[in-house]
């Protein structure tokens, strides 16, 4: 990157255990996986949960390109990993950077009582030992060092100042601050509020930060109940933080893997009510911070097949200043998931169906969209010799961007 700005990409938000319902893909199943690079180029990678995978095929892809302009070395970067329970590990045998001797990474961690010496060196070891996979470490061909370190460190990694606290976690977790030329990250994940220590820990870590992640599993309900004890915190407890430490921008993460995208919308409008400048985490989402301030980008849903076409609507909502507005507008393409059809065939389940909606109601511009869809289901409709038909739509070529005016 050549100006100074510091790029964050989240591969992986959620806690825990990664998920594949359908409910929770609005902001994704993968486990805690953050990249960050610095003005310079450096490169950061914020634990090693099921994000990982997808974040190495992402490097290989560009090192490729790069490579084929210009001789280049291989990838690098320094891992920092928070703590070595499973959601924060997992992604490590996936990722394939690891098994090409011309890239080289730099993990950091601490040392675990439990493990002793070279922590991280052996977790990463005991990962691809048998019988759990089926080649072992020797085939991981990239150049690694391990480096231990401790809560209340710091250390210069190529321009960047990182900082390491303790979070109170079962077994221990770090959390990290990134000061960069362009702007200042922490990433405090994996933290139950309600010990002196750890809570000062924490607001001396995200003091000024211009972004904090936070850990936000629970609902502030859950953790004075059930939840107590588990490690894990609430938007409520993130709101907190971001206010007494002054951050710029609070982004909640380490999402329940049964928290539905619905419930995660509801944690994010309650913080929002307390501290606007709140974000939820989500799977391709990317913060950019530059001398401009902090910049947002979300990825383009992953839900459904785009299609283009030409439809009035009647959009109402609320505008950047808080206030309500309602415009007519053309929908320029829309995004479909599935449908339910009345049919009078029964057509074989998994089997594939050509389907033409027309969109336009009779009106001068009308337009068609035509989708392919897979059949899920077939039950006995509501008239006699009828079938209630249950599809999926799936991929089509991509047919470009949306036509303009
Ligand atoms: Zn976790
Ligand atoms: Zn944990």
């Amino acid at each position: 990157m050549t100006q100074n700005t510091t790029k964050l990409v989240f591969w992986g938000v959620r806690g825990s255990t990664p998920t594949l319902e359908r409910d929770t893909w609005r902001y994704g199943g993968n486990t805690a996986c953050l990249e960050v690079t610095a003005p310079g180029g450096a490169r950061f990678i914020l634990d090693c949960g099921t994000g990982l995978r997808m974040l190495g095929n992402r490097l290989r892809a560009m090192n490729h390109r790069a490579g084929e302009m210009h001789s280049n070395g291989g990838i690098e970067a320094h891992i920092l990993v928070t703590h070595y329970h499973w959601d924060h590990i997992q992604g490590i045998p996936f990722f394939q950077p690891f098994f090409e001797p011309q890239n080289s990474f730099s993990f950091c961690s601490f040392q675990s009582k439990y493990l002793g010496r070279n922590s991280l060196r052996q977790v990463l070891e005991a990962q691809l030992a048998k019988p759990y996979f089926p080649v072992d470490v020797s085939v991981m061909e990239a150049a690694r060092t391990f480096r231990e370190v401790t809560g209340g460190e710091q250390w210069d990694a190529q321009g960047t100042v990182v900082t390491a606290a303790w979070l109170n976690h079962p077994q221990g977790c770090l959390g990290y601050r990134l000061e960069t030329s362009a702007g200042s990250i922490v990433y405090a994940t994996d933290n139950e509020p309600g010990v002196a220590e750890f809570d000062n820990n924490l607001r001396e870590l995200s003091r000024g930060a211009d972004v904090l992640i936070y850990d936000a599993q629970y609902s502030p309900e859950q953790l004075a109940t059930n939840r107590k004890g588990w490690g894990h915190s609430t938007w409520l407890e993130g709101v907190k933080v971001a206010r007494e430490s002054k951050v710029g921008n609070l982004i909640l993460f380490h999402h329940d893997p049964d928290s539905s995208s619905r419930v995660v919308d509801g944690f994010l409008s309650a913080a929002r009510q307390e501290f606007p400048a709140t974000w939820a985490a989500m799977e391709g989402m990317s913060v950019t911070l530059s001398s401009r301030g902090v910049d947002v980008a979300l990825p383009e849903s992953r839900l459904g097949q785009r299609r283009r076409l030409r439809l009035a609507a009647t959009i109402a909502g609320q505008s950047e200043d808080g206030g309500a507005f309602q415009e007519q507008a053309t929908v320029r393409d829309i995004s479909l998931q599935g449908a339910y059809i009345v049919l009078n065939n029964r057509p074989r389940l998994q089997s594939e169906l050509r389907v033409v909606i027309e969109s336009g109601n009779g009106q001068k511009r009308s337009s068609q969209i035509a989708l392919r869809a897979t059949v899920l289901y077939c039950e006995p409709g509501r008239e006699k010799n009828q079938n209630g038909v249950g599809v999926v739509f799936i991929e089509e070529p991509d047919t470009g961007p949306p036509p303009r005016d």
